[in-house]
C-alpha cells in the first residue's frame, strides 16, 4: 500500500512536470511549421493538439510529446479540417450506381447546367410572356410528357417522396392494396408498409410472399379502395415457384373499378436495357404504355440524372399532389431541375446512349474496360516494390437496388502489398486527396475499372503514392 502510494506520488510529479513542459497554444500556434495556414485554423488546431497532450498526460502517458511532434499532429489536423468533408472520389467498387456514394453522375452539359443555375439567379418561376409567376415545373414536365406518352408529370425531391405523396394525396384514410410478394424495405427506415401508414392510409396485403394472381386483388376491393399499388422488388429476387398479376390485368381491374393504379418502378429506365442482358428492368414509358395510371421512379438511378423522384401519369391524379401541403415540402430546387432538364433533353436528342454516363458504362465493351484495366496497371507497376499488381476478370454490377443479382462481365486491376493487408491499403486509397473506392476480395484490392471515366484514371496511381 504504502509503497503504491509512494510510486502514484512519483508518478504525478512526473506528470505535473510534463504538463509543464507542453508548449503554450500561443507558441505552437506560431510555429514555422504552422505559418503557411490561416490564422485561426492555426490557433484552432494548436488549441486541439495542446488539449489532447494534457489529458493523455493526465491519463497517465509517461512523457510530453515534443515541440515538433505537436506541431506535425497540428498540420495534420488544420489540413483535414480545411478540406471539404463532401469530396469527389473514384468509384472503382464495380457497383455502378453506389447509394453510398452518389449514384448516378452527371452528363456534362448536366453538370454544366447546374453549375450555371448555381452561381447566378435563374427563371426558376417565371412566366417569360408576362414576366408574373409561373411554374418550376414546366420545363421538365414538358419533356418528362413527351418522352413517356405521359398526361402530366412532376418532380420531387427522391423516389422515397414520390412513393409518400401520391398515397397522402390520393388515398389518405382509404385503402391501398399491396401484393404480399412487394412489401418490401428500400433501404434504412423505407418500409413498404410503414410509408403507407404514415401516409394516412390503410394497407391491404393480397395474396402470399411468392405468389399473388389478379383474383387476389379483385376480392380485395371495397368501396373503401384508393389504389392498386405494385412495386418494383428492385433490390431482391424471388424465383422459383413465384407470380405477381401483370400491369395489364391490374389495369383492366382498376379501370373497371374506377380505382388508380400505381407503379412504383424504382429505377426509372427510360430505354430498354435488354440488349445488354439485363432483361427484368421496367421502363417508365412502358409502364404508361401499359396502361398505369401513374407511374414513379428515382433521378438518379438508371435515367442518369440528379437525385430525384418523378411521378408521370393521367392529369386527374396528378393535379391533387400539386395542390397537397407536402408538395412544398418535398419540391425540388433548381439545382436538381437544371440537372434533370438537361439529361432529359439528352434522351430527346437519341444522346442518351453516349453522354449518359450510367448508360455508357452499362454498354461498354468488356475489352474497353480491360484496356483500361491494362493502363492503370502499367502505371502502377512502375510505382512501388512492395505492390502486387494483376488485371483480372470480375463482374461489375448496375446496383441502387437495380437488377438484383445481374452482372455485367469487367475487368479489375487486384493489387496487394507484402507489407500490408487489404483492408490497410483500402484505407490509405480512401485517405487520399482524391479518394479511391475498390472492394476487398481474396486479401487483395480490386479496382474495377467500368465506373472509372478515361479522365479519372490517372488518380489512382496518384492515390498509391499519396
Ligand atoms: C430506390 C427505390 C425507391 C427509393 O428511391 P430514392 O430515390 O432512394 O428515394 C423507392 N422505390 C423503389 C422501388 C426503389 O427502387
Amino acid at each position: 500500500m504504502e509503497r503504491a502510494n509512494g510510486h502514484d506520488r512519483l508518478a504525478a510529479a512526473a506528470s505535473q512536470e510534463a504538463l509543464r513542459a507542453l508548449p503554450s497554444v500561443e507558441r505552437l500556434a506560431t510555429r514555422a511549421e504552422l505559418a503557411h495556414l490561416p490564422p485561426e485554423a492555426r490557433v484552432r488546431a494548436a488549441r486541439r493538439v495542446v488539449e489532447e497532450a494534457r489529458q493523455a498526460l493526465r491519463s497517465g502517458a509517461p512523457v510530453a510529446p515534443t515541440p515538433e511532434s505537436l506541431a506535425g499532429r497540428a498540420l495534420a489536423l488544420a489540413d483535414d479540417a480545411l478540406r471539404p468533408a463532401l469530396r469527389r472520389i473514384v468509384n472503382a467498387t464495380g457497383v455502378l450506381l453506389h447509394t453510398n456514394l452518389g449514384r448516378a453522375t452527371l452528363a456534362p452539359s448536366a453538370a454544366r447546367a447546374v453549375a450555371a443555375v448555381a452561381a447566378g439567379h435563374a427563371n426558376l418561376e417565371v412566366d417569360e410572356e408576362t414576366g408574373g409567376r409561373g411554374s418550376r415545373q414546366a420545363h421538365v414536365a414538358r419533356l418528362l410528357c413527351e418522352l413517356t406518352g405521359a398526361e402530366d408529370a412532376l418532380v420531387v425531391n427522391n423516389n422515397a417522396a414520390a412513393t409518400f405523396l401520391p398515397i397522402a394525396a390520393l388515398a389518405a384514410g382509404r385503402e391501398v392494396v399491396l401484393s404480399r410478394g412487394q412489401l418490401v424495405e428500400i433501404g434504412g427506415q423505407f418500409r413498404l408498409p410503414d410509408v403507407i401508414r404514415s401516409a394516412g392510409a390503410i394497407l391491404v396485403e393480397v395474396g402470399t410472399t411468392n405468389r399473388t394472381r389478379i383474383g387476389d386483388y379483385e376480392a380485395a376491393l371495397t368501396e373503401r379502395t384508393a389504389m392498386l399499388l405494385r412495386v418494383h422488388p428492385s433490390n431482391y429476387r424471388i424465383v422459383g415457384f413465384s407470380e405477381e398479376a401483370p400491369l395489364a390485368d391490374l389495369v383492366r381491374l382498376g379501370g373497371e373499378a374506377g380505382v388508380c393504379v400505381a407503379d412504383d418502378i424504382g429505377s426509372g429506365a427510360l430505354v430498354d436495357l435488354a440488349p445488354f442482358g439485363l432483361v427484368d428492368e421496367p421502363t417508365a414509358n412502358g409502364s404508361i404504355a401499359g396502361g398505369a395510371d401513374l407511374v414513379w421512379f428515382s433521378g438518379d438511378k438508371l435515367l442518369g440524372g440528379p437525385q430525384a423522384g418523378i411521378l408521370i401519369g393521367k392529369a386527374r391524379y396528378i393535379a391533387p399532389m400539386k395542390k397537397h401541403p407536402l408538395m412544398r415540402a418535398i419540391r425540388p430546387d433548381k439545382l436538381t431541375l437544371a440537372g434533370l432538364e438537361a439529361t432529359l433533353r439528352l434522351y430527346h436528342a437519341g444522346r442518351a446512349w453516349s453522354e449518359v454516363p450510367i448508360l455508357r458504362r452499362i454498354a461498354r465493351p468488356a475489352d474497353d474496360v480491360r484496356e483500361a484495366a491494362e493502363r492503370v496497371a502499367a502505371s502502377l507497376r512502375g510505382e512501388q516494390a512492395s505492390l502486387r499488381v494483376e488485371v483480372v476478370a470480375t463482374d461489375s454490377e448496375v446496383g441502387g437496388g437495380s437488377l438484383p443479382g445481374h452482372r455485367l462481365p469487367s475487368w479489375a486491376v487486384a493489387v496487394s502489398d507484402s507489407g500490408r493487408g487489404a483492408g490497410e491499403l483500402g484505407r490509405r486509397l480512401r485517405a487520399a486527396p482524391t479518394p479511391v473506392y475498390g472492394r476487398i476480395e481474396k486479401d487483395r484490392l480490386l479496382l474495377d475499372l467500368r465506373a472509372v471515366d478515361a479522365d479519372e484514371e490517372a488518380w489512382i496511381p496518384a492515390a498509391f503514392t499519396s
